[in-house]
Order: structure tokens, then C-alpha cells, then sequence
């Protein structure tokens, strides 16, 4: 495949340079919207224009259309725009969304602010250019927040900010302004803590405890968008999963590491297509759930419905409200199983199937669409495991990192499931026996859980020996295939496809990895790599599917760094499957490495011919926050925003670091790089260049932004400072 290079300065093709955006200002009167324009508009470098309908009649209030054609013209002359009128329901912005298309992005900020407090502000306020103000503002404002619809991404926009307080009002208008003329903002739902009124008011009723709005961050059956604003901190949170601070205890972050929690996404089982009574079914899920909540630790269980007013979910809810169940740990869900991550932002690693006794897609509903949605390949491996399934069985399937499931939703196990039937026209039906129904339904949901919990150990416990003895426990799940040859093979299978499941699910700091930070002293340690953590591997294996890179190669893909710690910071991620992180790098690889080096010097050479007071550093981290290996080649001026704390400045300025150059030596010379483990991060700040310490990153941010010291003496040798022949040759 030929090399495709795009401007790495733009981070595009070219065609996307300085794309106008289209910012959607949704709020009642009151909340603050030409505020937050003018000021942005005051500060900011982009081009804006605000469109306001209290005064786009020639100075006076206009109307819709006039809004419109108003947006078309300015985005037409590459300006950006902002919608400044209340756009609280779905239909007022419909128009606007359908206005442009591909070549403007649309943007949603909705300024969510309490009622009562836009209700004081729009009474109290004089001459407002609508004349809304005085005793009459509070019945208006009120009416329309009545029709309040918060908006979603699928109504068309690439963001959404959700500002539910001054701060996050303030955090908003920040962004906005610092966002330059050809500067884009990362795609997604940000914001709300708490999601609308409605939804809230249910998760206090959950809970059975009043927390003022705000500090709950638990989420219980709440729709995707709810928890998409959790799923956008997480994927945003590179920066909190980086970060070395402590979460403040009750905050949104808290919440984060339960995001990360191993997750089992079911159905309910037979209550569909088998016709089981729902009052007795809702009764053994919460019965089943509250045996096993505990028991998996940190692990989350969610019972998923399509439907919002589905009544199983209400059932479930209620009688676990009841019986106190740790909303943490159990809630339910809206939304499709197969596009829980996609399309709702909920992380689950595996999802239970509700299936046929012959373990094959077709029917309706759960069982063919989780066939459909993960492809051949979910059919293939579950053959491998078992070739059918009694009432109240389960079979654990590991997910081929082939199905689009797994790359695309973090799935890495499929549980199929069968039930007790009182459907006359399907197989087996107990023609209403409840004694033998609900004694099978339990039987079901213990099946569910054990195998679950078996993938939540195994997730905890990584050697070998772990996994065939777990590999064992779910063989005993399995119905059918139970001969002696046809287990062995089929161990074998298994095993090797647990094996390579693991690897590429699970961070293993290898036993190269030393706990004194000396490498190899043996500790070893996995854990789940996050679905925020699966951005570069997708973006190595798919690059097809990804924007903004800027070369493409059999062998790599580069592209800037989403949060750039250095005026220049690049990525080349291999792609080579089941190379996760520098510990799987084997000897095999080192035309890899060599190649990944010659592409990242490329690249850092060609940042020095257009500016020769860069320098450059090549290397690896020594256990990576994100999965894919890749190679960073980052300028040695660390002048950045996204530079925030000891644990970034340390990954780039500590052993943690190893330079490209001397992992290919060691990778050459033992078969494996020294890796020194993440204690190293907490170590003091010390400048790169002098060595001199200092007490916090703004000390040091502002001392080395003038040093001019020679770098150490172990930078000069070896090729691993990258600069300009003679440039500073002193230093
Ligand atoms: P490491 O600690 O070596 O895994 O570094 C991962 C790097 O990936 C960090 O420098 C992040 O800023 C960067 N990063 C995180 N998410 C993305 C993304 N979606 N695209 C590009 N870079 C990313």
C-alpha cells in the first residue's frame, strides 16, 4: 500500500481546514446564550457570527427563516456561526441541523441552568433586545421549559456540551474561545452530571435516598444519553485516567473506575418469545441478582430492554429498589444490546444471549440480532464451543477479535443463554408449568452468572494455569460435545483462543516489568484495558475508519496526538495484531521497531525543516495507558495544555521512558526491552535539561520554558536527541 501523507500542522487532508461550525445554542431566556456569545466572540480568533433572533428584523425581533438564511449566508463565507435563540425541542433545531452539511460541523451547547434561576434572571433583567423581562418573563419561561428536550447526538451534531452550572457554563465558553480558526474539538456528548428532571426524579426513587441534583453520578435505567455523558468524561478522561490526582470523593470522576468495571449486559430471559409471566420472571432476576452482585466484586450486571416503557424493566426496578441492590453494581438500561458502547456509551464486555437450543442465529428478536451484529465469526466459535444448549444451560463464548462486535463494542465474550419456553408454538414448552418454569429460570440465571463470574476471575487472575482450570469451569457449563476427543480438541481450541483473548484484552505488565522499577524481578499484573483504551488499536487495525491521520502504511499509521504534551507530538502505532505494549515486543519484531524509528525520525525530520529549534525525543512508555504498541516522537519543549501533572511529565522525562534507539539494541540483542513499572511516575519534577527540581508543574512549566541548559549527558549519545546537525551542539 502506498504511504498516504496528510498535513500533520492541520491534522487533515486539507479539506477540512477551517471547516465552519455551527454551534446550536439551546436554553431558556434567561440561561445566558447572548452572553455566551458575546463573549466568545469578543475573545476568540475564529471568525464568528451570532444569529439572533430577538434581533435579526433589521435590529428587532425576526423570525425563523430569517435565522436561517442569516446561518447560510455567514457559513457560506467560511465564518463560523452561533444559533442564538432557545432551540428547546428537537423540531426548533431540525431546520437548522438539515440546513448544511458534511462540510459544517454542528455543534449543540445547551445552557441546562435551573429553572428558577433563569425565571429571576429574565424577570429581573431591563432592556432585553426581545423586551422578555418584568413580571411577564417568569410565565413564559416557564411554559417553555415545559417543552425542555435536551439535545442528542443523533439529531445530526458531532458535540454536544450540556453546561448544568455557572462553572460548566464558564468551562464552555473557555473552549470555545480558545478554539482557533482551523482548530476542531473532539467529537461527543459532554457534560451533565445529572440528566433532565424527569430521569432524575427515577433515580432518586431507585436509590430511596435524596442527594441534591448534581451529586449523584449513579445511573439507574437511564437513557443512552445519560450515560453517554459518563462514557464522554470516560473517553475524554485520558486525562483523569492519566492523572495522578486523587478523584474528589462523590464527584462525577469517582464513578470512572466502575465505567471500567467487567460488565454483563442481559436480557431479560424468556419473557419475550417464551411468553413467561413477567411478575414471576422480574421476581428470580432480582433474586438471582442479589445472590450474585456480591459475589463479583467490582463487576457490573445491567438488565438491557430495547423499549423505554418496557415493564420488565420496571418490575426489575422497583422490587430491586426494594431490596436495596447496589445501583452501582446492578441497573437497567435502555437501548439496543448489540450497540450498547456505540450508540449508548455503556461499556460491556460481554452480553448474554438469549438463544435457541440449537445455538443458531435466525428467529427474532436478541438472539438474531447478537448473531447478526457480530458476524460469522460469534457462529464459528460458538460451534467450537458446543453444539447445542438444554433449558436453564449457558455456553461461554469468547468473541473473535474478527467480530465487529468486539472491535466496535468492547465485547469480548458472548453468553448464550436458553430458558424455560411457555410458548405453545416453540420447542419444549411446559405448557404453564411455573413449578418447573421458575426452578429452570433460576437455573438460567445461575448459568449467566457463574459464567460471567468465571470471565471476571479470569480477568483477575492472568496465568496460564488459571486460564485452562478456567477454561474447564465453563467446559462444565457447556451442554453437548461431551465426548473425551471431541472436549480435548475443542480445549485446545479454546485455549488457544482464550489465550489470545487475553492478550488482547488485558494489560499485562509482562514478567519483564520489575516492582523495584529495575525490570525484570517477575510481578505480574493484568488488567482490562478500558473501552477509551481501545482508540489506537482500532485506529491501527481500521485506519479506514478514522479521520486525521497523516500517513497510512502496510506497516504503521501515524497520526497526531489527541492531547499533545509537546508543541509536536507524533504517534506510529504498529499494526501488527496482538502486539499490544513494548512487553509483547519479542525479537521477531524488531524490523517492527526499526521501521517504526525510520518513520517517526521521517517525520521529526521533517518538523525540523520547518522549524530547526526543535528537538526530538523517539520512544516508548514503558507500560502504556493505551492499547496498540506506538512509538511517540515528541518535541522537547513540552510547551502544552494537555501537560497537566507529575504522571505526564515523568512518562516523558524519567527511566519510565525508553528511547527507540536502545529498545532496538535490547529487543536485538535479549529478545525483550527493560521496562520499568509506574512508581517511577510519582518520582520529583525535575527539568529535563538542568535536572533542577521543582515543587508543581506550573514551576516547572514556567522554568523550562526559558532553560537553555545542556541536556544530560546520556541524551547526547546513542542518536536519542533528534535536532539539527550542529543546532545547540553544545548542548
Ligand atoms: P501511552 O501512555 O504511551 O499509552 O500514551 C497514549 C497516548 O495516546 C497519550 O499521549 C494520549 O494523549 C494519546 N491518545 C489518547 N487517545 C488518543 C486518540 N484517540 N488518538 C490519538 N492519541 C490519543
Amino acid at each position: 500500500m502506498e504511504a498516504m501523507e496528510i498535513d500533520p500542522e492541520t491534522n487533515s487532508t486539507g479539506k477540512d481546514e477551517g471547516k465552519p461550525i455551527m454551534v446550536l445554542l439551546v436554553g431558556a431566556p434567561g440561561s445566558g446564550k447572548s452572553i455566551f456569545c458575546d463573549t466568545v466572540m469578543r475573545l476568540s480568533t475564529r471568525p464568528w457570527v451570532r444569529i439572533c433572533q430577538d434581533t435579526i428584523g433589521n435590529g428587532k425581533a425576526g423570525t425563523k427563516n430569517q435565522c436561517l438564511t442569516g446561518a447560510a449566508s455567514a457559513l457560506r463565507e467560511g465564518k463560523s456561526v452561533f444559533i442564538d435563540r432557545c432551540n428547546l425541542d428537537r423540531e426548533q433545531r431540525a431546520d437548522f441541523v438539515k440546513l448544511v452539511g458534511p462540510e459544517v460541523e454542528k455543534h449543540a451547547v445547551a445552557l441546562d441552568l435551573p429553572a428558577k434561576l433563569c425565571i429571576s434572571r429574565s424577570v429581573k433583567r431591563t432592556g432585553h433586545e426581545g423586551n422578555l423581562q418584568g413580571g411577564k418573563a417568569a410565565a413564559v419561561v416557564n411554559r417553555m421549559l415545559q417543552k425542555k428536550e435536551l439535545p442528542k447526538l443523533n439529531e445530526g451534531y458531532a458535540r454536544i456540551t450540556v453546561c448544568q452550572d455557572e462553572k460548566d457554563v464558564q468551562a464552555a465558553i473557555n473552549t470555545y474561545t480558545a478554539l482557533g480558526p482551523s482548530d476542531k474539538l473532539p467529537p461527543g456528548f459532554f457534560g451533565q452530571k445529572n440528566s433532565d428532571a424527569k430521569v432524575q426524579l427515577g433515580i432518586m426513587k431507585f436509590l430511596k435516598k435524596k442527594e441534591p441534583p448534581g451529586c449523584s453520578d449513579t445511573v439507574m435505567n437511564v437513557s443512552p444519553e445519560n450515560i453517554r455523558s459518563h462514557a464522554s468524561k470516560e473517553k475524554d478522561s485520558n486525562q483523569v485516567l492519566e492523572s495522578c490526582e486523587e478523584p474528589k470523593k462523590g464527584s462525577v470522576d469517582s464513578s470512572i473506575s466502575l465505567e471500567n468495571a467487567p460488565t454483563l449486559a442481559f436480557p431479560s430471559i424468556s419473557t419475550a418469545d417464551f411468553h413467561f409471566d413477567l411478575d414471576k420472571a422480574s421476581d428470580i432476576i432480582v433474586e438471582k441478582v442479589e445472590e450474585y452482585v456480591n459475589k463479583l466484586g467490582t463487576a457490573r450486571l445491567v438488565l438491557v430492554d430495547l423499549s423505554q416503557n418496557s415493564k420488565i424493566l420496571s418490575l426489575v426496578r422497583a422490587k430491586a429498589a426494594e431490596k436495596n441492590i447496589d445501583s452501582k453494581k446492578f441497573f437497567t438500561f435502555v437501548g439496543n444490546i448489540t450497540k450498547l458502547y456505540s450508540e449508548g456509551g455503556l461499556h460491556c464486555n460481554v452480553i448474554a444471549n438469549a438463544t435457541n437450543w440449537r445455538l443458531k442465529p435466525g428467529g427474532g428478536g436478541v438472539n438474531a440480532a447478537i448473531f447478526s451484529a457480530a458476524g460469522p465469526a460469534l457462529e464459528t466459535a460458538t460451534k467450537a464451543r458446543a453444539g447445542s444448549l438444554s433449558a436453564g444451560k449457558a455456553v461461554v463464548v469468547p468473541l473473535p477479535s474478527a467480530s465487529p462486535l468486539f472491535s466496535r463494542e468492547g465485547v469480548t465474550h458472548v453468553i448464550h443463554v436458553l430458558g424455560p419456553n411457555m410458548n405453545p408454538q416453540r420447542p419444549n414448552c411446559l405448557n404453564n408449568d411455573y413449578v418447573k418454569g421458575c426452578e429452570i429460570l433460576r437455573e438460567t440465571y445461575s448459568s449467566l452468572f457463574d459464567g460471567f463470574k468465571s470471565i471476571v476471575r479470569n480477568q483477575g487472575e492472568p496465568s496460564k494455569d488459571n486460564l485452562e482450570k478456567e477454561f474447564k469451569g465453563e467446559v462444565q457449563l457447556e451442554q453437548g460435545c461431551r465426548n473425551g476427543e471431541q472436549k480435548a480438541k475443542r480445549e485446545a481450541v479454546c485455549e488457544a483462543d482464550m489465550n489470545k483473548k487475553y492478550k488482547s484484552f488485558a494489560e499485562e505488565l509482562g514478567p519483564n516489568v520489575g516492582s523495584s522499577g529495575d525490570g525484570n524481578t517477575g510481578g505480574q499484573r493484568r488488567k482490562a484495558w478500558g473501552g477509551w483504551a481501545q482508540a489506537l488499536y482500532d485506529t491501527a487495525m481500521h485506519p479506514e475508519r478514522h479521520k486525521n491521520l497523516i500517513e497510512i502504511s502496510d506497516d504503521v499509521v501515524v497520526l497526531n496526538d489527541l492531547y499533545p504534551k509537546a508543541q509536536k507530538h507524533l504517534l506510529v502505532l504498529a499494526r501488527v495484531e496482538g502486539l499490544d505494549r513494548l512487553a509483547d515486543v519479542q525479537k521477531e519484531h524488531v524490523t517492527l521497531l526499526k521501521k517504526m524509528h525510520s518513520v517517526g525520525l521521517k517525520w521529526a525530520e521533517k518538523f525540523l525543516s520547518e522549524n530547526n529549534s526543535l528537538i526530538f525525543r523517539l520512544g516508548y512508555h514503558s507500560v502504556p495507558s493505551m492499547r496498540q504498541l506506538h512509538l511517540h516522537v515528541i518535541s522537547q519543549d513540552f510547551d502544552s495544555n494537555h501537560l497537566k501533572n507529575k504522571k505526564h511529565w515523568n512518562s516523558f522525562n524519567s527511566p519510565f521512558f525508553r528511547d527507540s534507539v536502545d529498545v532496538i539494541d535490547e529487543v536485538s540483542q535479549n529478545g525483550k526491552a527493560t521496562l520499568k513499572d509506574e512508581n517511577i511516575l510519582s518520582m520529583e519534577l525535575r527539568c529535563h535539561r538542568c535536572q533542577s527540581a521543582h515543587p508543581n508543574i506550573p514551576r516547572l512549566k514556567a522554568h523550562i520554558s526559558s532553560c537553555q541548559a545542556a541536556f544530560p549527558a546520556f541524551l547526547l549519545q546513542n542518536g536519542r536527541l533528534v535536532r539539527v546537525e550542529g543546532k545547540d551542539a553544545n548542548h
